[in-house]
C-alpha cells in the first residue's frame, strides 16, 4: 500500500514523526459525523441523508455546523487514528493522560529497548553521558539477569522450551526496564473522536515540556490536511491563558511528603450502597459491576509506584489520576535490585548513585531533568474512583501476568478495599498466588505468523 495518502508530519527529534491514517473510507469520519448530526434534525432517514452526502459532500457541512457554530457533540460523531513515533516515555504519558484516549503503546516487556533513541533535550555531554550509561548499563545485564532467572526457574518437563524461552526474555525486560530512562523513546498509537482530539490537543500545546508542544502543533496541523473542515477552530485569547497557566503550572503532581501507601478518602455514601449489595454479591468472575454504583461516590488512595509500573497504571481511564513529576526524591523501587545476582546488585546501587550526581549537575528545570532519570524511580500515584472502575482496576491489576511491583502496591488497595465495603457486601475475584512465575506470560507477545 502505497504510503503518500497517509498524512505525515516530522516532529522536532530526529526521525520521529506523526501519521494520521488515511483509511480511504468511501464514507470517512467527516461524512459519518454529518450523518449522525443531519440524522438528530430531520425525519428524512439515513437512506435519505446518504443521498445528500452523496450529492454534497461533508465538507461544507463540518465546516459550519461543528467547527463555525462550535457545536461540539457533531465532532464526537467521527474519528481520527494517529500513529506517533520516536517520542519519550514522557511524551507517550502526556497523550495518554485523557479519559477518552485508546490505542496501544510499545510494550518495554516485549521490546528490547536497547535500539532505542534516548533524547537529550539538555543538549550536552554531560547529558549525552548519562543516557549512554543507562544504555550500556540496560545491554550489560540483560543476559545475566535471564541466566539468574534461569536458575530460579528452571525448565519444568511438561514446559514448551521456547515458550519458556520467551517469558525468561520477558521477565528479564521486567527487570532491566528500571534503568531505561524516561527519555528512551517508543511509538504509539492514538485514536479518538475529532472533538477530543481538538479538546486534548488544547492543552498538550501548553505542557510543560517542548517536545510535547511540538507533538500537538504537528499532530494538529496532519489532522488539519486530511480533515480540513474539522480542525480549523478559531483560538481564544483568554482560554488560551487559562490552559497556559494549568498546564505550566498546575498539571504535574509532587507530593515531598508522599507515603508508601495510603487512603486518601473515602467518599462512599453506605446508605446508597445499600441498594447495589445485590448487584455485589452476585457478581462472578470477570464480570464487570454496573455503571450504576458510581451514584454512590468515590474512594481515593495515593501510593508510591516506579515510573515503569505507573506507565501502566495510568493507562485506566475509569479512575482520575494525577501525573507525577518524575524525580529521584522518592528513592529506587528495591524490588528490581533485589532481582539481580548478589555481584551486580552491589554494582547496579554504586551506579545508581553515579549517575545521581550527574543528572544533579545537569542545569536544567525539574521537568526536563525526567528525561535522565530512569523509570525504577518511584513517583506518588494518586487514583480515585468509583467502585466498578476500582473494582475493575484491582483485579485485572493483581494477577500474575502483570508487573509485580505494580502487584504489590495493589494487594494493598485490594485489602483496604475489603476492609472498607466486604460488610457491604463487595466481593473481589482475586488472582491467588499473583506472583507466582508463568510461563503463559510467553504467549502473550503478538507476532507475525
Ligand atoms: C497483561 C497486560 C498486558 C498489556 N499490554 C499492553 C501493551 O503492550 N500495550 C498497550 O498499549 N496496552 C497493553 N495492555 C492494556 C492497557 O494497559 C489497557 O489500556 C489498560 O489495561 C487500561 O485499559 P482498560 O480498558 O483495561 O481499563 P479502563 O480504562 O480502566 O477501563 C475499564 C472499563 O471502564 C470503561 N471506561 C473507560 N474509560 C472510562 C471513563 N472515563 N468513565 C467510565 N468508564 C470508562 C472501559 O470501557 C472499560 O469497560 C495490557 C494489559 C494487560 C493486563
Amino acid at each position: 500500500m502505497s504510503l503518500t495518502k497517509h498524512v505525515i508530519e516530522p516532529l522536532q527529534n530526529k526521525g520521529s514523526f506523526v501519521l494520521v491514517l488515511n483509511t480511504e473510507a468511501k464514507i470517512d469520519g467527516q461524512a459519518e459525523a454529518m450523518l449522525q448530526a443531519l440524522h438528530s434534525r430531520s425525519t428524512g432517514g439515513i437512506k435519505h441523508h446518504l443521498k445528500v452526502l452523496k450529492e454534497k459532500g461533508a465538507e461544507n457541512f463540518m465546516e459550519k455546523f461543528y467547527v463555525g457554530y462550535g457545536h461540539k457533540s457533531i465532532g464526537d460523531c467521527g474519528s481520527a487514528t494517529v500513529f506517533v513515533e520516536g517520542v519519550s516515555m514522557l511524551a507517550a504519558k502526556a497523550i495518554q493522560d485523557w479519559r477518552l484516549y485508546s490505542g496501544q503503546e510499545a510494550s518495554t516487556r516485549y521490546v528490547d529497548f536497547s535500539k532505542q533513541t534516548f533524547l537529550n533535550p539538555h543538549k550536552t555531554k554531560t547529558g549525552e553521558k548519562i543516557l549512554e550509561n543507562w544504555r550500556n548499563f540496560y545491554l550489560k545485564i540483560q543476559k545475566p539477569v535471564q541466566q539468574f532467572l534461569k536458575e530460579k526457574y528452571p525448565r519444568k518437563k511438561e514446559e514448551d522450551e521456547t515458550i519458556y524461552n520467551k517469558a525468561i526474555i520477558a521477565r528479564a525486560f521486567d527487570i532491566t526496564r528500571a534503568w531505561l530512562p524516561a527519555g528512551a523513546t517508543t511509538n504509539l498509537a492514538w485514536r479518538m473522536n475529532f472533538r477530543q482530539f481538538a479538546d486534548e490537543l488544547m492543552m498538550l500545546r501548553h505542557h510543560p515540556l517542548k517536545e510535547v508542544q511540538n507533538i500537538a502543533q504537528q499532530t494538529e496541523k496532519a489532522l488539519r490536511q486530511l480533515y480540513p473542515q474539522s480542525f480549523g477552530h478559531e483560538r481564544f485569547s483568554k482560554t488560551e491563558k487559562y490552559n497556559q497557566y494549568v498546564m505550566q503550572k498546575k498539571y504535574y503532581f509532587e507530593n515531598t511528603k508522599a507515603k508508601d501507601f495510603q487512603l486518601l478518602f473515602n467518599n462512599i455514601d453506605r446508605k446508597i450502597l445499600k441498594n447495589h449489595q445485590q448487584e455485589m454479591q452476585k457478581r462472578p468472575p470477570k464480570t464487570e459491576l454496573p455503571n450504576t454504583i458510581a451514584e454512590c461516590g468515590v474512594v481515593g488512595y495515593e501510593f508510591l509506584l516506579d515510573f515503569g509500573s505507573f506507565r501502566d497504571l495510568q493507562r485506566h481511564r475509569a479512575v482520575a489520576q494525577r501525573m507525577p513529576l518524575l524525580t529521584m526524591r522518592h528513592g529506587f523501587n528495591p524490588w528490581y535490585l533485589e532481582q539481580l545476582p548478589l555481584d551486580l546488585q552491589k554494582e547496579a546501587k554504586k551506579f545508581l548513585q553515579e549517575q545521581k550526581k550527574l543528572i544533579a549537575k545537569l542545569k536544567t528545570d525539574k521537568f526536563v531533568k525526567q528525561y535522565y532519570i530512569p523509570m525504577g524511580y518511584q513517583v506518588p500515584c494518586r487514583i480515585v474512583g468509583d467502585l466498578k472502575a476500582l473494582t475493575y482496576l484491582v483485579e485485572l491489576r493483581s494477577t500474575r501476568f502483570v508487573h509485580p511491583t505494580l502487584v504489590q502496591q495493589i494487594l494493598k488497595v485490594i485489602a483496604s478495599l475489603k476492609k472498607l465495603f466486604k460488610k457491604d457486601g463487595l466481593i473481589l475475584h482475586i488472582d491467588n498466588t499473583p506472583n507466582k512465575f508463568d510461563i503463559a506470560r510467553g504467549k502473550q507477545d503478538i507476532v507475525e505468523k
